[in-house]
């Protein structure tokens, strides 16, 4: 048996006996994910119920020094609940899957990390309201995608999900509960952040390295009654960006996203397969809602006019027929359409990984001009995917990229693509989401030096025994 068996027994005696375990096929079925990243073995995987479990787990990893890694579905994309080092913990939260409150006034729901995309979807339907569905697995977890600055399909007019938390509460490395925003004032207050000091920080983009996040407040947009999906084609990533910058400007579309042909395909051609010479290498949608006819009318005015300046400019731009079915898939879930990881990577095997990037708007085409050199020169599809967050300064640039984990040298390939596409984003001004350890040593080469040891400060300051997810963003 891998690890401590008196390890195990503590581990047993907090959440009983059928919720921790070191047995290997157990070990093996979280020791991967579907990225380039090295599979490794934890040496234990125990299922807390509670948040008063998970302080007990905390403080057993502090006494005994083991890693220990915060983990719902493991969909990151980035590796990121692998362990780095012998000896881990992984703390799967999926027990923890309570929605403890909807307010529907005031528009906010109180979630536990195990509760799933499709979970809180199916109760918020219910009550007119809606978040940020991201194009990931339904079964992934709302609080994990939030605290990683996850994304979904109100960006446009909301920002990012971490954008939405409206209060927390975190399980601290040394085993001290705390709660930020409204909630630590009055217990049962989850509605801000602000005005108070923005301590969620501390626990946001910190991929599981500061805590344990037990509880999220979340904002909850209602949905309003009227929606309508616009849909155009342009044959390069210049006319696209430039109607994506003036329908960014009005400020009318909750989501405006374009993709790469490539990307359009279903499944991601794999290997790279060439785009027919008829076909646009651009296809966007905007999702424009209203609370009234008259209202969405004035939008589509809108997006007419745009189209009608962009084609006098002498764009490519043209609208496009949108399926009546693909209008579900980008305004409700769960999807059949979009979301389905096999959609993306069915003909590679099943792996997939990218460069997921938030990279000013202005900077897209120089960027897709080199990832598609990059890409096409591997073989691999250059399957790009542009959103504009709030507004139009800067937004989502992304490569899915498909690969084949049975074939070692195909990982090695798709793994150096994204390195080598990250390495021009970065020298472009944008940062990597999500990151795995690989894309941290070239952030960090890149950093102003006292970014980097703020970085460690917090770090030390916080996970003094350095329990938690270690070795994930600092290396170390
Ligand atoms: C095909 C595909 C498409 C995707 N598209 C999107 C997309 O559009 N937008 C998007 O945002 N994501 C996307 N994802 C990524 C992913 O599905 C989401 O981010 C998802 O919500 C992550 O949830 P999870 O349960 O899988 O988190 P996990 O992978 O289990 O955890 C993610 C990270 O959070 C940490 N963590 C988890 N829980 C806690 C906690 N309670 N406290 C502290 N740290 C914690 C983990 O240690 C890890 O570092 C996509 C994934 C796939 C496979």
């Amino acid at each position: 048996m891998a690890g401590d068996p008196n390890i195990l027994k503590e581990l047993q005696g907090i959440v009983g006996e059928e919720q921790a375990t070191s047995d290997k096929h157990i070990m093996y079925a979280y020791s991967y994910d579907m990225s380039f990243v090295k599979n490794k073995l934890p040496a234990y995987v125990v299922l807390p119920e509670n948040a008063e479990e998970v302080q007990q787990i905390v403080k057993l990893a502090n006494k005994t020094k083991t890693p220990l890694i915060p983990y719902v579905a493991g969909t990151n994309i980035g590796g990121l609940c692998i362990p780095e080092k012998d000896n881990s913990i992984v703390m799967d939260l999926k027990r923890m899957n309570r929605i403890i409150r909807i307010d529907e006034d005031s528009r906010y729901a109180i979630i536990e990390p195990g509760v799933s995309h499709a979970q809180l979807a199916e109760e918020l339907y219910k009550r007119g309201l809606r978040f940020g569905w991201p194009v990931g697995p339904p079964s992934a977890s709302v609080l994990a995608c939030a605290i990683c600055h996850g994304i979904g399909g109100i960006t446009g007019r909301y920002g990012l999900n971490s954008e939405q938390i409206t209060s927390m509460e975190v399980v601290r490395p040394t085993g001290e509960v705390a709660r930020v925003g409204s909630c630590a004032i009055q217990e049962d207050s989850w509605h801000s952040l602000l005005p108070l000091p923005l301590l969620n920080g501390l626990f946001t983009g910190w991929l599981g390295t500061t805590g344990v996040v037990t509880k999220i407040g979340i904002f909850t947009p209602a949905i309003p009654p009227e929606v309508e999906i616009v849909t155009t084609a342009t044959d390069t990533l210049q006319d696209m960006y430039k109607y994506m910058l003036q329908m960014g400007r009005y400020e009318i579309a909750d989501d405006l996203t374009a993709v790469s042909w490539w990307l359009s395909q279903v499944p991601i051609p794999y290997p790279y397969k060439e785009k027919p010479k008829d076909a646009p290498e651009w296809n966007s949608y905007a999702v424009l809602y209203a609370y009234t006819p008259k209202e969405l009318e004035a939008k589509l005015e809108m997006f007419e006019q745009t189209v009608k300046d962009q084609q006098k400019a002498g764009s490519s731009l043209q609208v496009t027929q949108y399926p009546e079915e693909a209008r579900r898939a980008r305004t409700e879930l769960p999807s059949q359409i979009v979301g389905s990881t096999k959609n993306y990577s069915k003909e590679a095997g099943g792996g997939i990984s990218w460069p997921g990037t938030f990279t000013p708007a202005n900077r897209w085409v120089d960027v897709w001009e080199k990832w598609r050199d990059i890409y096409t020169k591997r073989n691999l599809s250059p399957s790009v995917r542009v959103t504009m967050y709030r507004g139009t300064h800067y937004g989502m640039l992304r490569a899915m990229t498909p690969l084949n984990k049975q074939y070692p040298d195909q990982v090695e390939n798709a793994r150096m693509a994204i390195v080598e596409a990250l390495q021009v984003l970065l020298d472009n001004g944008g940062i990597p989401y999500k990151p795995p350890v690989d894309f941290w040593k070239e952030i960090f080469d890149r950093a102003d030096p006292g970014f980097v040891q703020l970085i460690q400060d917090v770090k030390d300051f916080i996970d003094p025994n350095n329990i938690m997810n270690p070795g994930k963003l600092l290396y170390r």
